[in-house]
């Protein structure tokens, strides 16, 4: 789940590997570690808690010679974060790996292989894959045959890299589940989880797909597939930028990282859910065991997470069963709270130090909460800390103020999470299960589809720009959307805009409507649908000009005054994510209409470190 590089080459291979580890910083992690072997089988091995700097300093000072080397940093999953716990990890003197991911069957395989006398050294789930290939290549003829027996064996999820001092030049990996590239150089070659962390070192990679194990040497890879076949997979030259600081052909980071929402979402979903299963264990050390005993949830959050947050609650009761509440941290901070029984406090924040919401975590500590759990887009932010778990976004680097990419990252881990804690609950049986883990596979492609409305939602924007107020409208979960959708279109185009649970309507905004204030409302098919076409009713009766973003087969039709933007169906678990796609590109264009600065709104400031 976190980070690995790898490099088979003439030259020495330590920065490479170091600073490839630099650029997955942002996955999250807790350790780090490097294995090098040199032509005289000499093999350097560096592990150290905490920073990739630290670890960089390390291997400095001992200078570890080699042309080939694996890198690792480590999120721990089974067994506490420690120097002992970090990859890579040995069997015996000679085989060493790292992997991502988690092995479900470790406690069987650790048991066979105790009783072969091997000897285990720490307390994670990988070291069962050493033992296992060191096993397998005594009565194999190769590294690679080992691994691939090795990998029949094993089930979970996990991307993983193996190397043999006593034959220094190659590096045999397998990929099921998390994702390995292949990057090729002139003479050497290398491998990683993510291509970011070579583009210094090769802008052309080969994508492993699901049960691959491939040889790397320096002047050749052999790929075998799932059956054992040997085959051919076509190398593509990367498109990504180098830099996360650089606007790469977008005007401006905000439409870049709406535009970037599907590669983000992968990267959230990746090692977090199997072909049909949330992976429990994805989300922490000892989080199955937390959540197994949580009777209440406590979201705290600021801004955009806030409201991320009001999504969730829906689905914490819905879909866990569990009772949840949200509140805005500044707020929370100041009040005199009354703590629930085994409530899990889940603070949110795309920095991880937004000023209130961690003055919160740090005053509901004292006062008796279960656990604390961030959902947070920052590798070593202060929430991440201080939080007993920390559950990583990994929507990257977000630039544009106005957060796009972190909020829909952070629905869609707040949906693992409460299918995790339904499923440690018993609330979420295994058809629900892999109903709410087949939208999130559909979701990065579904958010592609959302994204092809864009010249459409331009169109529409420019009938916004000339307004002074705009009101949002949505039912059950779509209304935190539509909280989302106004606060996005306040900060970045300076338009005020209101959102109102639709069914309050009557309670006060009527009053409103006339024919300069648009109403957008969000209409996917779902059991409130007919509800909410009465509230569209009610604004046409007063001659408001509606502009409503429905499931095609919502069954509205346009009139002079309102107009129907058609969305193709989704499933009704991952719309409100889905939704949102198109509410940001209305902001984003009707900003640019009106001329505002996107990336940096005035009296605005990206983390809100103050209070
Ligand atoms: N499950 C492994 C461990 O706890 C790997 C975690 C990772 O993906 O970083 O060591």
């Amino acid at each position: 789940m976190c980070g690995i590089v790898g490099a088979v080459a003439q030259r020495d291979v330590a920065d490479i590997l170091v600073e490839g580890l630099r650029r997955l910083e942002y996955r999250g992690y807790d350790s780090a570690g490097v294995a090098i072997v040199d032509q005289n089988n000499h093999l350097n091995r560096i592990r150290r808690l905490g920073k990739v700097n630290i670890l960089a300093d390390a291997v400095n000072e001992s200078g570890p010679i080699g042309g080939t080397g694996i890198a690792h940093t480590r999120w721990a999953t089974h067994g506490e974060p420690s120097e002992t716990n970090a990859h890579p990890h040995m069997s015996g003197e000679n085989i060493v790996l790292v992997h991502n991911g988690i092995i479900e069957n470790h406690e069987e395989l650790r048991e066979v292989l105790q009783q072969r006398n091997y000897e285990f050294r720490s307390e994670t789930d990988t070291e069962v894959i050493a033992h296992l290939v060191d096993w397998e290549l005594r009565q194999s003829d190769s590294l690679l045959e080992a691994v691939q027996k090795a990998a029949k064996q094993l089930t979970g999820a996990y991307g993983t890299v193996v190397m043999d001092r006593r034959d220094p030049e190659r590096l045999v990996v397998a990929r099921s589940g998390s994702p390995i590239v292949i990057g090729l150089g002139v003479g050497e070659n290398f491998l990683a989880s993510d291509q970011l962390a070579l583009l210094s070192v090769t802008r052309r990679f080969i994508y492993l797909e699901e049960g691959d194990v491939a040889e790397i040497t320096r002047r050749k890879v052999i790929i075998k597939d799932h059956r054992g076949n040997i085959v051919e997979r076509t190398a593509t030259d990367s498109t990504i930028e180098h830099d996360a600081g650089d606007k790469g052909g977008y005007r401006h980071f905000m439409q870049k990282e709406i535009f970037e929402q599907p590669i983000a979402l992968r990267n959230t979903l990746e090692g977090r859910i199997s072909q049909e299963r949330v992976i429990v264990d994805s989300i922490g050390t000892g989080a199955a065991d937390i959540l197994s005993r949580v009777e209440h949830v406590q979201i705290i959050a600021c801004g955009t997470s806030y409201n991320a947050g009001m999504t969730a609650r829906y689905w914490f009761e819905s879909i866990a069963k569990i009772s949840c509440d949200v509140e805005i941290a500044s707020e929370f901070r100041y009040r005199d709270f009354v703590t629930r029984p085994n409530s899990l406090l889940i603070t949110l924040s795309q920095s991880g130090e937004t000023a209130d919401t961690l003055a919160a975590l740090r005053l509901a500590k004292e006062k008796g909460y279960m656990a604390a759990m961030t959902i947070c887009n920052v590798a070593g932010s202060s929430l991440v800390r201080e939080s007993d778990l920390a559950f990583m976004t990994r929507a990257g680097t977000e630039i544009g103020v106005a957060s796009t990419k972190a909020f829909t990252t952070q629905l869609a881990a707040l949906l693992i999470l409460v299918t995790a804690l339904g499923k440690q609950k018993k609330t979420v049986n295994q058809a629900t299960e892999s109903k709410i883990v087949k939208a999130l596979h559909e979701l990065p492609t579904n958010i592609e589809n959302a994204l092809s409305f864009d010249s459409k939602i331009d169109e529409l924007a420019q009938e916004f720009a000339d307004k002074h107020h705009a009101l949002f409208l949505g039912r059950g979960e779509y209304f935190p959307i539509a909280l989302e959708a106004s606060l996005k279109l306040k900060e970045i185009s300076y338009i005020h805009a209101e959102a109102y649970a639709a069914g309050e309507l009557k309670h006060g905004p009527l009053a409103l409507i006339d024919a300069d204030m648009p109403v957008v409302v969000i209409a996917p098919a779902n059991d409130l649908l007919e509800k909410l076409k009465s509230n569209i009713e009610e604004v046409k009766a007063r001659g408001g000009l509606l502009y409503v973003f429905a499931d095609k087969q919502a069954g509205l039709e346009a009139t002079d005054t309102m107009k129907i933007i058609a969305m193709p169906g989704v499933s009704e678990i991952t719309a409100p994510i889905y939704y949102t796609v198109p509410m940001q590109l209305l902001s984003y264009h009707a900003a640019l209409i009106k001329g505002t600065d996107v990336d940096q709104p005035r009296n605005l400031a990206k983390a809100v470190t103050v209070e």
